[in-house]
């Protein structure tokens, strides 16, 4: 990839990302400034010697001698700067594409509305498993750029890619690029969903004959792209045999070979995550790397060794023959529906905190796996209220006493859930805050009972 410009490149937005490219630049030599709206950004020690302007009223010379815009996530078409480079003919690029011009290694790439972020744990561990050299970075985690020049041609990036990310692409070519779901999502960003779809689209936008696309055989969205598609595809689906890829055969995942031979990787109950959602993850993960010959072994190990990522349906502990799980991040009643759904083994679940107006009774879906909940915060009288009589409640004073109520109500084999469909900020300063404090009640527990 070549990268050539004798004009300065301005970097607007300067929190991760943006400081990342920053240093990408000076690492290539490149003559960059940098630019926030905020006064109260900082920059790390070693981006002292970059020209940088803080404040929303940007000097006049900000764009003198400009030859291209990189701009973060956050920043759209309509923050005055853009607005005044669209008038002057600057072009305008996101931090994934200026990486990607420095990207030696191939690139795979995940996007999608839910699950990108194991997903991509799952192909790294696959990708370690097999023994290459991988790189997992992206959208919420670690800056492409900040990674970029850390492998060689053999080695392989999985890179998680936001909308806000494909806004700004143009050359961003993956070797194999996926779309796991489309539901409605980013509607303060976008006009219409439609828009918010077509930019998930993007990421297929380079992708010639020889590029794989994996996607959800079940997400009729998806589908749709697939037929117009040029290139190699590889759908999963957890509920019909699917030629090229991959899927769920009663209780075994299943990966096509060879075009015409099928091979079983995984039992789903081995897996070591939870969940039908995660399933589909699994399978996606899989799917994602039929063009590059992993060996089964290595999806196997890796899939039973992953145990999730923090705060997602994150197994915590097996203690007293309970399994607790910590699904804090799941802050809506859709997302804990969703993580609830398909679980093997009767749950009690710990719910509630700061309610967001949501519908409580969409809980209803999924009563018949549910033993007990136990609920905290706020929302703890609206859950009881919409599914009074349907199963049994029992309110919690903290989460110490949620997670005792829960542990005490538990039987022998089953599971102890914290999803909670509610924000955190009644009780707990975030929901990782809420997800460590449950980790360490239930890991108290075990020590009291010795
Ligand atoms: P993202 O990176 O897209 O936000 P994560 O992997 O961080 O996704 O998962 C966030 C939440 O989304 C999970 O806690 C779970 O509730 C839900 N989720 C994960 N995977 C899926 C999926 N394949 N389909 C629907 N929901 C999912």
């Amino acid at each position: 990839m070549s990268y050539e410009t004798r004009k300065k490149v301005l970097v607007l937005g300067l929190a991760r990302s943006g400081q990342a490219a920053l240093h990408l630049l000076a690492c290539k030599g490149l003559d960059s400034r940098g630019a926030d709206d905020s006064e109260l950004v900082t920059l790390s020690e070693e981006l002292k010697e970059i020209e940088i302007f803080k404040g929303d009223h940007q000097p006049e010379e900000l764009l003198d001698g400009v030859g291209e815009i990189v701009i973060s996530p956050g920043i759209t078409e309509n923050h005055p700067v853009i607005k005044e480079a669209s008038g002057m003919n600057i072009p305008v690029i996101g931090e994934l594409e200026l990486a990607f011009r420095f990207a030696e290694a191939p690139v795979i790439a995940v996007t999608g509305t839910n699950g990108k972020s194991t997903t991509v744990s799952m192909i790294g561990e696959i990708l370690k498993e097999d023994g290459r050299d991988v790189i997992v970075a992206g959208n919420t985690g670690t800056p492409f750029s900040s990674v970029v020049m850390k492998l060689g041609p053999k080695g392989i990036f999985v890179i998680e890619v936001s909308s806000f990310q494909l806004e700004t692409i143009k050359e961003f070519h993956p070797v194999s690029a996926g779309i796991l779901n489309l539901t409605p999502d980013h509607l303060d960003r976008y006009e219409n969903v439609e828009d918010y779809y077509r930019m998930k689209e993007r990421i297929l936008e380079n992708s010639g004959i020889g590029d794989l696309y994996f996607y959800n055989a079940d997400d009729p969205l998806c589908v749709s792209i697939a037929e117009d598609y040029r290139g190699r595809l590889a759908p999963f689906s957890s509920r019909k045999a699917v030629e090229g890829g991959v899927f769920l055969d009663s209780d075994r995942i299943v990966r096509s070979v060879d075009g015409n031979r099928e091979e079983i990787i995984i039992e789903k109950n081995d897996l070591g995550v939870i969940g039908l959602h995660n399933i589909e993850n699994a399978m996606a993960a899989i799917a994602s790397l039929q063009g590059e010959n992993v060996s089964r072994d290595a999806c196997n190990r890796a899939l039973r060794s992953f145990r999730g990522l923090r705060h997602r349906m994150e197994k915590i502990a097996e203690s007293g023959g309970v399994t607790y799980y910590n699904d804090s991040k799941a802050t809506n009643v859709e997302a804990a529906v969703k993580s609830l759904t398909g679980l093997p083994r009767p749950v009690v679940l710990i719910a509630g905190g700061y309610d967001k107006g949501s519908d409580y009774s969409k809980f209803r879906e999924v009563l018949s796996g549910i033993r007990m909940i136990v609920t905290i915060g706020k929302a703890a009288v609206l859950i009881e209220n919409a599914l009074k009589g349907m199963v049994e409640i029992k309110k919690a004073d903290s989460m110490e006493d949620a997670v005792r109520k829960a542990s005490d109500a538990a039987l022998d084999g089953d599971f102890v859930i914290l999803s909670p469909a509610c924000a955190s900020f009644d009780m707990f300063s975030d929901f990782e805050n809420r997800g460590d404090v449950f980790r360490d009640c239930v890991l108290n527990l075990g020590r009291n009972n010795r």
